[in-house]
């Protein structure tokens, strides 16, 4: 079964509540587990969430701030008591490996599987995973550290083909897959029998936008074009913009502007202050603007493919 499903783990930002945990989300793209972002806490939302452990593959880490990756020790101590042997992979900027390969070495000392650091360099826009599922490049982001936003971007599907023609010109099974991949098919006479004949084109690839922590900013745009769906963080309401723009965050407005310049289809916010027993003026702000947006919570699971 086709899925592409986006988990939320947590969506708070970086003081404690009893409301919301630290920013994780886990991608399931087709049973394989992409996480963004490793909050304490992950690991447990891992489990609440009936996620798969041995699924996940890949890590990706936005940046450096600890409500964004200081689950990553546990979570990789836990993943080597479970007997884990397939290698684990951790996006992020150089500094990560600096950091983290010491303490690994320090409380894992027999973890059973490689930990495979893969830096790139958050300033640029780049490629930096890629697999038979899924492209994913950064998105430089304008924050108070080096920062970058992810985009995913599924693989081309390939076309789908119409099995009255396939009927109807004898085409052998051993031509199928040329014919979606867009081969043209020729009849033993000769004759040339155009793929679009034969063939449906496949659902555009599906691509997701993770932009957190994140100032306002304009220079993202161009990347999250068109995106299915943009995770925006909106720590704060338009009554505490001096403290976004002091703290290098952006206002659930801003998230909208973004998204509506971009015509994203949906916009989801996250990162949410402490500040706000209730969201929903967040909410307001952004769809004053943007009206397909929502608030994420802890637990929440969409399905966009
Ligand atoms: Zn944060
Ligand atoms: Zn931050």
């Amino acid at each position: 079964m086709e899925r592409w499903e986006l988990n939320i783990l947590g969506c708070g930002s970086a003081l404690p509540t009893t409301k919301h945990f630290l920013s994780s989300q886990v991608i399931n793209l087709r049973g394989k587990l992409y996480m963004i972002d490793c909050g304490e806490g992950t690991q447990l939302q891992f489990r609440v969430m009936k996620l798969q452990f041995q699924r996940l593959s890949h890590i990706f880490l936005s940046h450096l701030h600890g409500d964004h990756c200081f689950g990553l020790p546990g979570l990789i101590s836990t993943l080597g008591l479970m007997g884990r042997t397939a290698d684990l992979y951790v996006h992020a900027q150089p500094d990560a490996e600096k950091i983290f390969r010491p303490m690994l070495d320090y409380f894992c000392k027999e973890l059973p599987f490689k930990v495979i650091f893969n830096s790139f360099n958050p300033a640029k826009h780049q490629l930096i995973w890629e697999d038979r599922s899924v492209n994913v490049y950064t998105i430089p982001l304008k924050h108070r550290v080096p920062t970058a936003g992810f985009l995913f971007e599924e693989k081309p599907k390939q076309s789908h083909i119409i099995r009255e023609m396939i009927d109807f010109y004898h085409i052998p099974v051993s031509q199928i897959n040329n014919i979606k991949s867009g081969v043209d098919f020729v009849t033993p006479e000769g004759e040339v029998i155009p793929n679009q004949r034969l063939t449906k084109p496949a659902e555009p690839p599906c691509r997701y936008a993770y932009c957190s922590d994140t100032a306002y900013s304009e220079k993202i745009i161009p990347y999250i074009e068109g995106v299915d769906l943009l995770y925006h963080e909106a720590t704060f309401s338009n009554e505490d913009l001096a403290r976004a723009k002091e703290t290098f965050h952006s206002s659930a407005e801003q998230a909208a502007r973004i998204a509506q310049a971009a015509h994203v289809k949906k916009l989801i916010l996250g990162h949410f202050s402490a500040r706000y027993p209730d969201e929903t003026i967040l909410l307001k702000e952004a769809q004053a603007v943007f009206p397909n947006t929502i608030l994420a919570n802890e637990r929440m699971k969409i399905d966009f493919s």
